[in-house]
């Protein structure tokens, strides 16, 4: 077996699916992985994007799903009960920009759109009056 295939953050398994450990959740790891297709569960150590150790037969229960598998003839397993969704930048991601009328620092932004009604000229009334009306905070 060639040192790519020892170390790399694929696994192909013994049933034929092909396992992607992906890097940003995988990069340093300790512990049990089920493989996608046939459930078998693997021990393994992953350090910084490198397997040192396993993958090793191991007991259920796993500790983490491939962040993406495919079977040989390259058909993806998009089943959520065989691989991890992909990580996302921000934890409460949902799927379009999240409305926010101040910024992390706590000053006032127009992060959301505005209706005429709000407008003073082209900047947003709020902040021109340095304050936020109605039930917005
Ligand atoms: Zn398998």
């Amino acid at each position: 077996m060639s040192y790519f295939k020892q170390t790399s953050l694929i696994y192909e398994c013994d049933c034929g699916v092909i396992n992607y450990f992906d890097p940003f959740t995988f990069w340093n790891f300790k512990g049990k992985v089920k493989c996608a297709g046939c459930d078998a569960i693997y021990y393994m150590e992953i350090e910084e994007g490198q397997r040192t150790k396993g993958p090793d037969k191991a007991d259920p229960p796993h500790d983490k799903l491939p962040g993406f598998a495919e079977t040989k003839d390259w058909k993806a397993i998009t089943d959520p009960d065989k691989v991890n969704p992909a990580p996302q930048a921000r934890p409460d991601f949902q799927g379009k920009p999240i409305p926010i009328v101040r910024n992390v620092r706590g000053k006032l932004v127009s992060g959301r759109p505005l209706t005429p009604e709000e407008l003073i000229g082209s900047r947003p009334r709020f902040i021109v009056e340095g304050k936020i009306r109605k039930n917005n905070d």
